[in-house]
């Protein structure tokens, strides 16, 4: 699909739905109704929708259970005790990693909190971490309790980084120079994939070479990144990453994380926090004293897998993988640069889109500042059935999703925007 100029019509969008050679895999996905019509499902980027193979996908795994009881963990063609196995590869080759740097287990937050154990490793002067000021606020806890359990002092020892005034978001030089500054007191840099609130994606090569530069580890949060932008963690060389498949991966409220380790950490001694399911797979039923490892990332799993989570993540995956991530992103690209056109043209007295314009540094995510009656806008959309999200003080986000979402729900949210502000 080969895009020159956009236009506000109807039948623009509706054409661009019928050149699109992904438009079939809406029909993968529940779509929410309203009024007896499929809303207008803007909200992808906090929860992904549903696809319709998963209910199959529990039934399969409940009877298993049903069948075999514990035999389940042996029996069948994805037995539970290597369960992962099929899944990994799906999640890599999202992250331009090898399967042996990802492991599926936990959730986000505690993930994040695992891998600053093994990451995050204050020594002489080089006790300082940089984040991005107004990360996700579940990163912040975790990082400020996580130095304090350390009995390291946070406001002395966490960097944020803050846009210039008058703008909203960062400048990669102001990132690179900030790390340069630090220099040898920097022990981490942790920031998002993509900021969860303005929407912009960082340059995560640019800023992993700084931080490998200045001798510091560097790890990222793709909460929102992970199913949504272009990764190449492993020739970036990217010490960890952590995500939650519940956004743009589409595998149900709070479902399982997963986490990414570079190759050249396997054989480490980093320090971490250890179980059984990291023990070698080959002698973890001698149930014998002595932790030895699995030498990749999944000689980091605590626990035995939790299979329900799992089968519906291995559901989507499998989604992503029939449509090629390499034509999701094309067209997200087209789609998001709808909305970006449509808002920035016919919306521009009330609304400034904080996100970048530059699409190498975004997503599928456009961030609404609303100049006026931000929360009624909410509310006026949300009555038409165009599901949104309201971040304070006065953000909207859409996130138009290019597995499910078509260029006709691009035109009818702008249009209601422009239609709110005209009434
Ligand atoms: C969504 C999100 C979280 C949520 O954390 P959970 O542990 O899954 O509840 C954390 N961090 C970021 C950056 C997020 O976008």
């Amino acid at each position: 699909m080969m895009i020159h100029t956009y236009e506000n019509t109807l039948a623009f969008a509706q054409n661009l739905d019928n050149q699109d050679t992904l438009r079939n895999f809406r029909n993968y996905f529940f779509i929410p109704q309203h009024q007896n019509q499929d809303v207008v499902y803007l909200c992808g980027n906090s929860l992904g929708l549903q696809p319709k193979n998963t209910l199959k996908a529990i039934e399969t795994e409940l009877l298993k259970w049903e069948k075999f009881g514990v035999e389940g963990h042996f029996e069948g063609k994805q037995a539970w005790w290597q369960f992962r196995k099929p899944i990994k590869p799906l999640v890599a080759s999202l992250l331009g990693a090898d399967s042996s740097e990802v492991t599926i287990m936990n959730n986000l937050t505690t993930n994040l909190h695992l891998m600053l154990v093994s990451f995050y490793r204050p020594t002489g002067k080089r006790t300082k971490v940089i984040m991005e000021a107004g990360a996700f606020p579940s990163d912040q806890y975790a990082l400020e309790t996580h130095l304090i359990s350390r009995g390291i002092n946070p406001s002395d020892n966490i960097i944020e980084i803050t846009p210039k005034s008058g703008e909203y978001t960062l400048n990669t030089e102001d990132i690179l120079q900030t790390i340069q500054n630090v220099g040898d007191e920097l022990a981490l840099v942790m920031l998002g994939g993509v900021n969860y609130y303005t929407g912009q994606a960082f340059e995560m090569d640019k800023i992993t070479h700084k931080s490998h530069e200045v001798g510091a580890m560097v790890g990222f949060d793709l909460a929102h990144a992970i199913g949504n932008l272009p990764l190449s963690l492993s020739l970036w060389d990217v010490d960890f990453a952590v995500w939650c498949s519940y956004k743009y991966l589409n595998s149900s409220p709070g479902g399982v994380s997963g986490v990414f380790i570079n190759k050249k950490h396997h054989q480490s001694n980093l320090p971490r926090f250890g179980g059984w399911w990291g023990h070698l797979e080959e002698e973890r039923f001698l149930m014998q004293k002595g932790f030895k490892p699995i030498p990749e990332a999944d000689g980091w799993q605590l626990s035995n897998e939790p299979i329900l989570p799992m089968a519906v993540h291995q559901v989507s995956l499998e989604i992503f993988k029939e449509a090629g991530f390499d034509n999701l992103v094309s067209k997200s690209k087209i789609l998001t640069g709808y909305l970006h056109y449509l808002l920035t043209n016919y919306t521009k007295d009330y609304i400034e889109v904080i996100t970048p314009a530059n699409p190498l540094h975004r997503g599928c995510q456009l961030s609404l500042f609303a100049k006026k009656d931000g929360k009624k806008l909410h509310q006026y959309l949300t009555q038409q059935g165009i599901i949104t999200d309201w971040r304070e003080p006065n953000v909207i986000r859409m996130a138009p999703v290019p597995l499910y979402n078509t260029f006709e729900d691009v035109y009818v949210a702008a249009n209601s925007v422009i239609n709110f502000y005209k009434s």
